[in-house]
């Protein structure tokens, strides 16, 4: 079985994930950007039970445009954040790809919020794209 093994900058936050992920994506919303400090998260979302963590981390209560409550988690040393959970996706953890160890093989396959995205970012290839969220 594949697994994959990431952590924040550093270290106090380690986590493993199992298997294949449910999907790959980037999002470009004013929040991702605002929480990473750069302009596009990527996301890799995988089954809460896929996804074992070592070492604490604190959450911020978001609310994004379903006004639901999302938690975005992140190493309370550094500051990295490490992945989010969203109650309208229960029992998915959508892990912040650039927090992995390797990045090799994931491709994204879909793009959100694209019309928040950079003016000065092409369309990535082989994503399928969408203004705001898609509904799951
Ligand atoms: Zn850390
Ligand atoms: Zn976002």
């Amino acid at each position: 079985m594949q697994e994959r093994k990431g952590g924040c900058l550093c270290g106090a936050v380690r986590y493993v994930v199992k298997g294949e992920p449910q999907m790959v994506g980037l999002c470009h919303c004013t929040h991702c950007q605002k929480q990473s400090g750069s302009v596009f998260s990527f996301n890799v979302f995988y089954k809460e039970d896929d996804y074992e963590q070592h070492g604490d981390t604190k959450f911020y209560l978001d609310t994004g445009d379903s006004g639901k409550p999302s938690r975005r988690h992140f190493c309370g040393e550094c500051g990295s954040p490490i992945f989010t959970t969203d109650p309208g996706l229960p029992g998915v953890v959508i892990v912040k790809a650039g927090t992995l160890d390797s990045m090799e093989g994931l491709h994204p396959q879909a793009e959100i919020y694209t019309d928040r995205a950079a003016q000065w970012i092409a369309p990535c290839e082989g994503t399928k794209r969408f203004p705001r969220a898609p509904s799951f």
